[in-house]
């Protein structure tokens, strides 16, 4: 009702209403569509109720819209004594008025019961928009934990030193201590690496689906992760011993 476009429908609506009783009122009543069954009064009465209605539906506020249908009505009963065939009549001007005042006051009050449900939800909505930013604004979506596998797999394949500070020098398949000493240079100035030297080995081979995830990472002996490497099924390692010295 208080859109734009749904003030001019019953503006248009008004006038046509309007229109309608003026040309009803200032025919010569000889010339009356039919014979109307309505007796003249109630006609009044009915005709100035919708205009009233219309009125205040056309977004007039109702002291206005009473005073432009009294007007109108008072306008038509002049034009009609001033005219030929019908006259002045007090009585159509006392139903005029009584139409225009239910109509007006009826449809004022149902608007302002409409206008007030809407402005109460119109509250109600923003408030709980309002609530509902400062909810999210309190407390953000927890960031989702990255899957394990995924995230071992972004910080890439660890290094024997990053194994050896977590789990400590031993290795995992015989228990006995590995040498970052057992290496040597050749004459070339190649590095060689011994048995008991440590290295990354995995629990569930990375070529069989391992992840570098904690819980798959080991640290060994050069010599004891090739030993299982060859034979997957071994479950003793004897201690190796050291290459170089
Ligand atoms: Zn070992």
């Amino acid at each position: 009702m208080t859109t734009f476009r749904a003030v001019v429908v019953w503006r248009v609506l008004l006038a046509a209403v309007a229109v309608a009783i003026a040309w009803g009122s200032l025919l010569p009543s000889e010339d009356l569509p039919g014979n109307l069954l309505l007796s003249d009064t109630l006609l009044h009465l009915l005709g100035y109720l919708v205009l009233g209605a219309l009125a205040v539906l056309s977004r007039f506020s109702w002291p206005w819209a009473l005073g432009i249908v009294i007007t109108f009505g008072l306008a038509l009963e002049v034009a009609q004594g001033m005219g030929g065939s019908r006259m002045f009549q007090w009585s159509d001007l006392a139903a005029d008025a009584l139409g225009a005042l239910a109509g007006v006051l009826l449809t004022a009050r149902i608007v302002r019961e409409v206008d007030a449900r809407r402005a109460d939800r119109d509250r109600q909505q923003k408030r709980q928009t309002r609530r509902e930013r400062r909810d999210r604004q309190r407390n953000p979506a927890p960031k989702r934990a990255m899957n394990p596998v995924k995230a071992a797999a972004r910080r890439g394949a660890p290094t024997w030193q990053q194994v050896a500070q977590r789990q400590g020098g031993k290795c995992w398949l015989c228990g006995t201590r590995t040498y970052e000493q057992d290496r040597a240079r050749d004459a070339a100035g190649r590095e060689a690496l011994g048995a008991t030297f440590p290295c990354v080995d995995f629990v569930v081979a990375v070529e069989s689906g391992g992840t570098y995830e904690d819980a798959n990472v080991r640290l060994a002996h050069r010599h004891c992760a090739a030993a299982r490497r060859a034979n997957p099924s071994l479950t003793q390692f004897g201690r190796p011993r050291r290459t170089y010295s």
